[in-house]
């Protein structure tokens, strides 16, 4: 048997492997059920690639798009191993012959759409018990959960493994699932005792910037002329938008093609091709386009539209950058869009869904607008720690300037004193802004600083809570509820008129700035 190592170098050319694709690859020869979370581009497709080379049989991979699997069987077979797919692109003589094949053991690997498993009551399945099968992949994992964004019911068929191969390592690969999606996966497809590998998320070569939806097409075309040699995708909420914005591109010059469900199966695949293939430089698309593209020289993504949710917004900026070089990734954002998805999501789906998906909309529109490093959200928000500062994002490239923060300091500061450093942030920013809520009691109401911070806004107070945290004024306690406590230098900036001195941005940094149109 030949060694995984042996076999990457041999049959793709690469050096070494990745941290994680290493253990992946492991723990699939050794037999193991497997999850593996990686972002765009972090490598997944080696992880079933090379256990499917080292081990006996045929390794069949459930893959949700069709086009995908094409581009993926070409690559493999360019290197010189037998794969196929199969898929309702296919006449019957094309699928008989790949059905040959398989019963021949011809196929080291064999792509199959999600919808061949469903089909005829898993008639599928059952074939596939006649023959040796090395392991199941199943790429784009999240689709088998309601808690991720993009579900597919045919993916529920794929419980069926599990039952009828119990002795088959499964290996389940997703570039985008928080924790419930990644719990419902592995329930849903019943791995047993699984591996779960989890990798960075980070992507330390694309910069982030926000910036406020206005003048899109203008400031669109001031990027593109500041970037004349960079190509880029650009994503637009509704199909008609993908229309529009490309038909303005194209009047101003820009080489674009637009990108949706809409067109014809053989157009997209053609404008899509063309895009790949550097002959297209701009490609202006809803969120149909992208999922498992590997063009490695994508050096923007601009979301002309708000994202639904984080997970969508960080897949599709991961699509910049695959090579490793600078990006960058630039949202226009509008209050206006938050209220549109909303209503998206109040009429789509049942209660639980609706609610689930106004949380991540709401997700969506505080990565937007909160003043803090951008990267670290993104981090956080995956389940990894960032210490912030990435100097790579908006907000870390901004200038700052110093403000006098101590009166409001000494505000908030002595209401907690007050209170007792009893009481979590909620309760004390509505107390400091004289609040008549159920939770601010008359006693609360008669000590002397309550309603002293009503001329400053929620988030102010919010944005100087983490302040005032992050620079030692103030500790949050830990424990199940959060209580905000008094520090030594709290005590200083109460009783012995200590100044305080905060930083805030002076002006957004912006990936792209035009003149104000008179
Ligand atoms: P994913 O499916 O996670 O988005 P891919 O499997 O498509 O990622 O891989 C992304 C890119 O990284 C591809 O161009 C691939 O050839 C390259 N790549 C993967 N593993 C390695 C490796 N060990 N060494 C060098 N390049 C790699
Ligand atoms: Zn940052």
């Amino acid at each position: 048997m030949k060694s995984p190592l042996a076999i990457l170098q041999q049959y793709f050319g690469y050096d070494s492997f990745r941290l994680y694709q290493a253990s992946a690859v492991e723990n699939v020869i050794a037999k193991k059920d497997t999850f593996v979370l990686m972002p765009t581009g972090g490598g997944k497709s080696l992880c079933y690639q090379i256990p499917a080379l080292v081990l006996e049989g045929t390794a069949i991979v459930i893959s949700p798009l069709i086009a995908l699997m094409k581009d993926q069987v070409d690559a493999l077979r360019v290197n010189g191993i037998s794969a196929a797919f199969l898929n309702s692109s296919m006449n019957p003589n094309e699928q008989n012959e790949t059905f040959r094949q398989l019963k021949n053991g011809e196929l080291k690997l064999l792509y199959v759409a999600p919808e061949k498993l469903s089909a005829d009551n898993g008639h599928f399945l059952n074939l596939l018990k006649e023959i040796k099968i090395s392991l199941f992949a199943v790429d784009e994992a999240h689709c088998v959960s309601h808690w991720g964004h993009d579900f597919r019911p045919d993916y529920l068929f794929l419980n069926g493994i599990k039952k009828g191969f119990s002795e088959t390592p499964i290996i389940a690969l997703t570039a985008s699932a928080d924790e419930i999606t990644r719990q419902d996966i592995i329930k849903q497809l019943n791995l047993q005792n699984p591996t779960v590998l989890i990798s960075s998320f980070d992507r330390p070569n694309i910069k982030y910037f926000v910036q406020p939806k206005q003048s899109v097409l203008t400031h669109i075309l001031q990027y593109l002329k500041e970037h004349p040699n960079d190509s880029g995708i650009i994503y637009c909420l509704s199909r008609k938008g993908t229309e529009d914005l490309a038909n303005n591109l194209k009047e101003n010059g820009v080489d674009a093609e637009f990108y949706h469900a809409g067109i014809s199966s053989i157009e997209r695949a053609k404008v899509q091709d063309d895009f790949i293939k550097d002959k297209t430089r701009v490609m202006v698309a809803t969120i149909a386009f992208g999922m498992g593209i590997d063009k490695s020289n994508v050096r923007f993504v601009i979301h002309a539209d708000l994202p639904k949710n984080i997970e969508s917004y960080y897949q599709e900026t991961g699509r910049a950058g695959r090579d490793g070089l600078p990006s960058e990734a630039i949202l226009f954002y509008s209050i206006a869009d938050v209220m549109k998805l909303k209503k998206f999501a109040m009429v789509e789906g049942n209660e639980e869904q609706s609610s689930l998906m106004l949380r991540k909309v709401q997700q969506m529109t505080d990565f937007a607008e909160m003043q803090k490093c951008r990267r670290q959200y993104l981090m956080e928000y995956f389940g990894e720690s960032h210490p912030g500062n990435c100097n790579s994002c908006d907000y870390c490239l901004s200038d700052f300037e110093s403000w006098d923060a101590t009166l409001d300091a000494q505000k908030l500061l002595s209401a907690i004193f007050r209170l007792k450093e009893r009481y979590g942030k909620n309760l004390i920013i509505d107390f400091l802004r004289g609040s008549k809520g159920v939770k601010i009691t008359e006693y609360m109401k008669g000590l002397p600083t309550y309603g002293i911070g009503a001329n400053s806004d929620k988030t102010h107070w919010q944005n100087l809570i983490k302040q005032l945290t992050i620079n030692g004024f103030l500790r949050d306690s830990e424990g199940e509820f959060s209580v905000l406590k008094l520090t030594e230098s709290s005590n200083e900036v109460l009783f012995k008129k200590r100044k305080v001195n905060l930083q805030k941005v002076k002006e957004l940094a912006k990936a792209v700035s035009v003149e104000e149109i008179e």
